[in-house]
């Protein structure tokens, strides 16, 4: 962090904040400066019966696709879905032990987790707002468990501070808190707010400093009981003899300021980091799955859709068999709603107007990589008390995601070891996926140094070489969404696009849904008139 005050260009602001503040305040910050939006979800579409007839050709069955399938469906259309792969959700995705998953560039993973364990190599967690995507968890029937953004008892961590020791989130926290509330407390009697604070409000602002950062009676945050009960404890308060707490040590503010470390302390503020947060119960796949249940006889799986072609009677796919090749089929339609990824559509021939052929063309796609690790034993609940949530790191791992569910079984459980975007997850993906795994590890066992005794097996997806959308997520800046969004998203002809990537939620599964449902509304109306 020798940068931090140069000014950083759009993408080094990026990977610098997510190194040093890990992958919540990372995707925050990217899905923030792509200008990601409120859902505009209010509830499904009211669309009304169509003509007797009419068809509609969906390509993609992730959420996008799925949800504009179903909606068309129920309201009457002829619909028939093109899916890529051998299963529904796309990036809504889990990967189970016995699963086979194989990357651009021909490296093929075979998962070797135990049964009951998983990870989720995209979408995990799912925010209270959401509405748009919840109202299908909910129609589907699909169970949610608590998803824990923070935990206090976990580590942040900085190589180049500490001598590379990870320390609580909640110490860094108190103590930061502590330390800005004392400085803010001193300046204020000092006279230094005249300007800006009433006097009056100064008395409520010391007190509401004192609050905020567990002052003592000076207005000095010292060690003692006050900043024990916010950063926890050397011994903590017990029952009967020997029971009184021990104060630690709170860390200096020069030292707590050059460590870093208060970036990470900010991963629960941004919105969409806010409790209540949710995560399906068994993975994020649940939610594709019982999606592609409930649409079973209309997608048609294994289908690389290579051509698309439109004429004043109707939309016609060609496609091949994405794992065997061999014959191109047609698929027609009188109209037709595509989910393919830009970065994939943009290689795929398409008979569209200049206009949204320029706006797939320019939308480059953000890389990100995952690594899950399986452990013979839940060492960071067992050793370190740390029960979900996450750990942060300067390292390019940029985190430790710990599980969310079956808290306390004796058994194995599966971390996340990296998420990490940007210049380091380029990087993780220039690697074979045994090598990211090899790196996951290493970083990890700084922080826990249990790990390389307790690892059994792992996966690792870079998105940039997942074959079906070839990145993470579309990386859209202010200039090209004044450039470019509109025709990205305008019906052209008997075509209209819908996905994340057509959405100002980007990079989160809401945006699919609200994308899917505006696309599909401007398109019956089309079809109406
Ligand atoms: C690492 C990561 C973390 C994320 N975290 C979250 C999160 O925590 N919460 C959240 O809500 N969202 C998250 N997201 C974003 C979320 O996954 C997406 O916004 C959403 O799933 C996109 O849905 P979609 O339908 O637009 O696209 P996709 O899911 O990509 O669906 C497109 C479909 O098109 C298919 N396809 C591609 N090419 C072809 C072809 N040639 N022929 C036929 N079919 C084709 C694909 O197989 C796929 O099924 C994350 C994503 C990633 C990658």
């Amino acid at each position: 962090m020798t940068d931090r005050n140069d000014a950083p260009s759009r993408r080094s602001l990026l990977s610098m904040i997510g190194v040093v503040a890990g992958s919540a305040a990372m995707y925050h910050a990217m899905t923030e400066l792509g200008f990601a939006g409120e859902s505009t979800f209010t509830g499904p579409p009211k669309l009304g019966a169509p003509p007797p007839g009419t068809s509609v050709l969906v390509l993609g069955a992730g959420i996008a696709g799925m949800v504009a399938a179903m909606e068309l469906r129920d309201a009457g259309y002829k619909v028939q879905v093109l899916e890529y792969n051998g299963r529904a959700g796309g990036r809504n995705w889990s990967l189970y032990g016995g699963d086979t998953y194989t990357e651009l560039g021909g490296f093929t993973q075979k998962v070797g987790f135990d049964p009951g364990q998983y990870i989720n190599p995209g979408p995990w967690r799912l925010p209270y707002h959401h509405q748009g995507i919840l109202h299908y968890v909910n129609r589907l029937n699909v169970a949610l468990e608590p998803f824990t953004q923070v935990n206090y008892n976990a580590y942040v961590h900085s190589t180049t501070a500490f001598g590379g020791k990870p320390v609580r989130y909640r110490e860094v926290q108190a103590d930061f808190y502590g330390h800005v509330s004392e400085l803010l407390s001193k300046s204020t009697k000092q006279g230094a707010l005249d300007q800006a604070v009433s006097k009056q409000d100064q008395e409520i602002l010391l007190a509401a400093l004192k609050n905020w950062g567990a002052l003592d009676g000076d207005y000095k945050y010292a060690t003692g009981l006050e900043a024990g009960e916010r950063r926890g404890y050397v011994k903590d308060p017990g029952g009967g003899l020997n029971s009184m707490p021990i104060a630690g040590k709170a860390i200096a503010l020069p030292e707590l300021l050059q460590s870093g470390l208060w970036t990470a302390i900010g991963a629960g503020l941004a919105y969409d980091m806010q409790s209540a947060i949710f995560q399906p119960k068994g993975g994020m796949g649940m939610i594709g799955k019982a999606f592609g249940k409930a649409l079973e006889p209309l997608i048609q799986y294994s289908c690389k859709v290579v051509d698309i072609h439109q004429d004043e009677k109707g939309v016609t796919a060609t496609y091949i068999d994405s794992e065997k090749g061999g014959t191109r089929k047609t698929a027609t339609a009188d109209w037709c709603v595509c989910t393919i990824p830009a970065s994939v559509l943009s290689q795929i021939p398409m008979n569209v107007g200049a206009p949204m052929k320029a706006a797939i063309n320019q939308l480059p796609y953000m890389a990100a990589t995952k690594v899950g690790l399986q452990m013979k034993r839940r060492f960071w609940e067992e050793d370190d008390q740390i029960y979900g949530g996450q750990s942060y790191t300067d390292q390019p791992n940029t985190m430790i995601g710990y599980p969310m569910w079956d808290y306390f079984s004796k058994g194995k459980g599966v971390l996340l070891g990296a998420y990490n975007f940007g210049t380091p997850a380029f990087i993780a993906a220039a690697k074979p996926p045994e090598e990211r795994i090899k790196d996951a590890l290493e970083y990890g066992s700084k922080i826990h140094p249990q790990y390389k005794d307790e690892f059994e097996c792992g996966v690792a997806v870079a998105w940039h070489r997942v074959p079906w959308t070839l990145g993470c997520a579309g990386f859209w800046t202010e200039e090209s969404r004044a450039a470019h969004y509109d025709d990205l998203c305008a019906i052209d002809g008997r075509i209209v696009l819908a996905g994340e990537h057509a959405s100002r939620i980007p990079a989160w599964q809401e945006g699919a849904v609200t994308s899917a449902v505006d696309a599909i509304t401007r398109l019956h109306k089309k079809v109406m008139s």
